[in-house]
């Protein structure tokens, strides 16, 4: 059971809003969910759809918000998240992160309630400290083609640091780090997903450069529960959110190779411009702050997901 009674979730048709939704409503708080079907499906909460807990707006979070009824907390997760989605969707991104969590910020204000907004490890940019504190001020290219991201990011992190400073409403942060699981799309052209699909497929693996850029990754329901922890606490974070556990992209192209048993080869394909090279979470914050540290290893994390992704593709 958590402390909120309904919860506005922005991007709950999405990958990981979809989990929240889930999470949420297993532990008996009410779910609206607001998602414009741009990188997300409906069909990912198709589920909940039977729960009298559950209810579904199709509305674009860059335009004004439509009357949701009470809610006590709005998590703000709409955006596209992927490289792919984000540079494909450039001004859709940065409207999301700015004009979206401004509404997202004035109606939390309106209704009193807490706003945790979905900020991501990329405000730390190409990073020039190891592993990442949240004291640390990041290193991003302001023009490159991942600024629609990154900028958009650290603009919403930005506005809700002065809504919680000026005392209009209470605000959480959490810094979310590589998270994969269930419900990623193929073709979202993030590594995991695209990784998996190859391998399955028996297509080759297509590495970015060298492969020894590193990243490390969170199992879904590790992320959503560091979400919900931040939520019910009373810190403002920002907070990281990820598992420490990091990896070369190469070494994760071969632990998908070996879990999946694909004889896929792996080939290289030109490094993305402005691609971070390092990236791994210090977690000690949210371990003190809010006694959360993820529970799922890497290989038990991919199984899931593989299970995952050959049942979804026999069913299809
Ligand atoms: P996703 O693309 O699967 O989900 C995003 C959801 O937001 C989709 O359902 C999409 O339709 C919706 N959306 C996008 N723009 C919208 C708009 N203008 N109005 C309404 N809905 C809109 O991505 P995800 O991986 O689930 O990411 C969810 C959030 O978590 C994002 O804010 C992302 O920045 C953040 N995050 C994710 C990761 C990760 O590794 N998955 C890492 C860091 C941060
Ligand atoms: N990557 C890759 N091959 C792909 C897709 C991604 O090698 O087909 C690399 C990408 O260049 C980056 C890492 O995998 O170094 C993680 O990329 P992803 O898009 O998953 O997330 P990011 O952390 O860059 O947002």
């Amino acid at each position: 059971m958590t402390r909120f009674e309904r919860a506005l979730v922005t991007g709950g048709a999405g990958f990981v809003g979809s989990h929240l939704c889930e999470e949420l409503i297993r532990s008996g708080t009410a779910v609206c969910c607001m998602d414009n079907g741009s990188t997300g499906t409906p069909a990912n909460v198709q589920a909940l759809r039977d729960s009298p807990l559950f209810e579904y707006v199709d509305h674009d979070v860059s335009e004004p918000f439509p009357d949701v009824g009470s809610v006590d907390v709005v998590f703000h997760l709409a955006s596209p998240a992927s490289p792919v989605d984000y540079q494909r969707l450039p001004v859709q991104t940065l409207l999301a992160g700015s004009h979206g969590t401004k509404n997202g910020l004035d109606l939390t204000v309106a209704q009193g309630a807490r706003f945790l907004l979905a900020s991501t490890s990329e405000v730390y940019g190409d990073p020039l400290e190891h592993p990442q504190r949240e004291s640390y001020w990041g290193n991003v290219n302001p023009v490159g083609p991942r600024s629609v991201y990154d900028e958009a990011k650290r603009y919403a992190e930005a506005l809700c640091a002065a809504y919680g400073r000026a005392g209009l409403c209470d605000i959480a942060i959490a810094r979310i780090f590589n998270t994969y699981g269930p419900r990623m799309r193929d073709a979202d052209g993030r590594m995991i997903p695209t990784f998996l699909g190859q391998a399955l497929r028996g297509e080759p693996i297509t590495v970015a450069g060298t492969g020894q850029q590193t990243r490390s990754i969170c199992f879904v329901a590790d992320t959503v529960a560091g979400l919900c922890a931040l939520a019910e606490s009373g810190e403002r974070g920002p907070v990281n959110i990820g598992n420490p556990d990091e990896m070369t992209v190469l070494s994760v192209a071969e632990r998908i190779l070996d879990l999946t048993g694909s004889r896929s080869p792996i080939v290289h394909i030109p490094a993305a411009q402005d691609d971070p090279q390092q990236r791994c979470p210090d977690i000690t914050r949210a371990r003190t702050a809010l006694g959360w540290a993820p529970r799922v290893g890497a290989d038990e994390g991919l199984r899931r997901t593989v299970r995952w992704v050959t049942e979804h593709s026999a069913a299809a």
